[in-house]
């Protein structure tokens, strides 16, 4: 059966990167004999435009229809002192496709090593980070929370709560997803002071049972944040809830230097599960390079690798992405975003850096 694939471009730089995507969707199509339909829906600002609403329902309704859907970025200037925020889209559609895991790579491609934020020495042996944050529940979505004036001093609170159920979901993700690379996942808490971070821990480990061919390590939280500095050859997976990996999601993304190379997925379930994805780059909709041709595709081109490797377990078509993207770096070729101390070429623009890639698949 055809895969369906809907392209929510969204705003500013979003049409243009999404592009890329779509001609490295086709590049694959032909390499491997596959078939995707594919259909444009709107979101954020563009749809205000259009409809007025960041989130039509038209758009939920083809996405919810659709295997896998790729997201440029949405806001912008224009929409800032509106009524209606296009930002608004976004945590609409997550919502509507009930995803609760977000996945971030953190990879330091030896092509852009003296990008990193860290001494050489200590990427040079490569770095390959996926974050896995629950993106639903935790200390963000805790009930009850508020704040109160107790005996003349005012309070503020909010609650730490997970389920077992939340935890077991995220933790198949990570194992499931752990499958499909370097087989080990990392889950990190704070079970040393935190009841929940005790009831995480036990729960992560029942459910690594069913995948015994992934080997499983602990880690508080604070030491992680360390050891991802120290240290960042030594991840494969993370697993975290939504707080922790807020904060080490980022961390990790510093430790690779640009932004421009970061995808990220956002899922409804493990891989064996079948739930829907929604794939789209880190970064926002960059206003200030909009429209000229300067943007740097290979975070949704990066998107597109994971959709094909985590949506529709096609692994080696992934592979094949990802290797096109660094023998395109190998060649010198660099977006403005990527250029470091002392470098001397000429710059590639959006579209052709989307060529270039396309043609090596
Ligand atoms: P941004 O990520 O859009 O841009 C930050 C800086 O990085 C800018 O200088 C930009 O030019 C550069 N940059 C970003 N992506 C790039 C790429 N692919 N290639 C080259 N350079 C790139 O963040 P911002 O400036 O804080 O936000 C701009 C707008 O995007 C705002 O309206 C914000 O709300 C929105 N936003 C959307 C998302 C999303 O859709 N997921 C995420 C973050 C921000």
């Amino acid at each position: 059966m055809k895969k369906h694939i809907v392209l929510l471009p969204g705003d500013g730089i979003g049409p243009e990167v999404v592009a890329q995507g779509l001609k490295i969707l086709r590049a694959v199509e032909k390499k491997f004999a596959l078939s995707f339909s594919v259909e444009e829906a709107l979101i954020g600002g563009a749809a205000i435009d259009a409809s007025g609403d960041p989130l039509p329902p038209g758009t939920v309704e083809v996405c919810k229809k659709a295997d896998a859907v790729l997201l440029g970025a949405v806001g912008g200037p224009k929409w800032d002192k509106g009524k209606q925020r296009p930002e608004a889209g976004l945590l609409g559609i997550r919502k509507a496709l009930n995803l609760f895991a977000n996945l971030r790579p953190a990879t330091v491609f030896p092509e852009l090593a003296e990008l990193s934020a860290l001494r050489a020495d200590r990427v040079e042996k490569g770095v390959d980070i996926l974050v896995v944050r629950e993106l639903t529940g935790d200390v963000y979505f805790g009930r009850p929370a508020g704040e109160e004036t107790r005996d003349g001093l005012r309070y503020a609170f909010n609650n730490m709560i997970y389920n077992e159920y939340e935890i077991r979901r995220i933790a198949r993700v990570a194992f499931s997803a752990a499958r499909a690379r370097g087989k080990r996942v990392c889950s990190v808490d704070k079970s040393n002071v935190l009841n929940v971070s005790r009831l995480w821990r036990a729960v992560v480990e029942e459910t690594h049972k069913d995948y015994p061919d992934v080997a499983l390590s602990h880690m508080y939280v604070d030491n992680c944040a360390m050891q991802i500095i120290i240290n960042p050859t030594q991840f494969d997976v993370i697993v975290t809830g939504n707080l922790f990996g807020d904060i080490l999601s980022d961390e990790a993304a510093a430790v690779t230097g640009s932004l421009g190379m970061l995808p990220s997925a956002s899922l409804s379930g493990a891989a064996e599960d079948g739930g829907p994805g929604l794939y789209e780059p880190v970064h926002g909709s960059a206003p200030d390079i909009a429209g000229q041709d300067k943007a740097n595709p290979l975070a949704a081109i990066l998107s597109v690798a994971m959709m094909l490797r985590m949506t529709f377990g096609l692994g080696e078509a992934a592979q094949t992405v990802e290797e096109a993207v660094r023998a395109v770096l190998r060649e010198g070729r660099r977006s403005a975003d990527l250029i470091g101390p002392g470098w001397k070429g000429e710059i590639t623009g959006c579209a052709q850096f989307g060529d270039l890639v396309a043609a090596k698949i």
